[in-house]
């Protein structure tokens, strides 16, 4: 089924969201003040249109009521971003994700009622971060301040042990919930699953817990 969709500013981040979600077939409305990154989503959205979205008016001609999601991806210019989704909201957007260039851009965001605000310069920072300091650690997700998702290398000391020898939920307080085997994903894997060296762990739990896990079970003695 056809979502529709509008995304404002085709910067690098509003660009490459636009380009997937038309890939995927969505509908999408694709807007920019700029003329020339209009003229380049032309071939790529279903409509792309000039048009300042801080202007009412303008979004209301669009027929920005009709779409169901809207992505602001407004990235320096951090009043239009503001003005954009405060007009958005009271428009009646059903969804609002709203791209957010600091803490404090946050901040406001989240009080004005957008339903998703990102931030994918800090939150990729910090996934290349996890990535560096731990050869082991493929993949990081950031749940909460203090919860993650980890994909994590099984490596030797897990080899040809099951779920329930490495008893992971009681030792470590946290649940492997998948585990990727060459190009299979066994999802909620039977406690009885024995684990293959080559194994990547998909892990949810708290820092601290996934922590104390890979320092036990995944880095590897020199
Ligand atoms: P990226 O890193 O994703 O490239 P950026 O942080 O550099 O983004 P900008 O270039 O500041 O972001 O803005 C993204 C786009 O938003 C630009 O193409 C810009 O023309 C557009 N834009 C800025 N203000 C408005 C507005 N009021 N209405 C519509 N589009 C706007």
């Amino acid at each position: 089924m056809k979502r529709e969709f509008a995304v404002i500013g085709l910067g690098r981040f509003g660009g490459s969201i636009c380009r997937e979600l038309s890939e995927e077939g969505m509908d999408v409305l694709a807007i920019d003040t700029d003329e020339d990154k209009v003229n380049e989503f032309k071939d790529i959205a279903s409509h792309a249109v000039i048009a300042d979205a801080t202007d009412e008016n303008a979004l209301k001609e669009l027929g920005i009521r009709n779409i169901d999601h809207v992505i602001v991806a407004i990235g320096d210019n951090i009043h239009a971003s503001i003005l954009a989704t405060l007009i958005l909201k009271e428009l009646g957007t059903k969804t609002l994700t709203v791209k957010a260039q600091n803490d404090y851009h946050e901040k406001v965001l989240n009080k004005i009622g957008a339903d998703h605000v990102v931030h994918p310069e800090r939150d990729m920072g910090r996934r290349i971060a996890h990535n560096i300091i731990s050869n082991n650690i493929l993949d990081y997700i950031e749940l909460s301040d203090d919860h993650s998702v980890v994909e994590v290398k099984a490596g030797s000391k897990m080899r040809g042990k099951s779920l329930i020898d490495l008893d992971i939920r009681a030792q470590y307080g946290c649940n492997v919930v998948a585990i990727k085997r060459n190009r299979d994903i066994i999802v909620s894997p039977r406690a009885t699953e024995n684990i293959k060296e080559s194994d990547v762990l998909i892990v949810i739990g708290a820092d601290i817990d996934i922590s104390r896990f890979e320092k036990h079970l995944v880095v590897e003695e020199d």
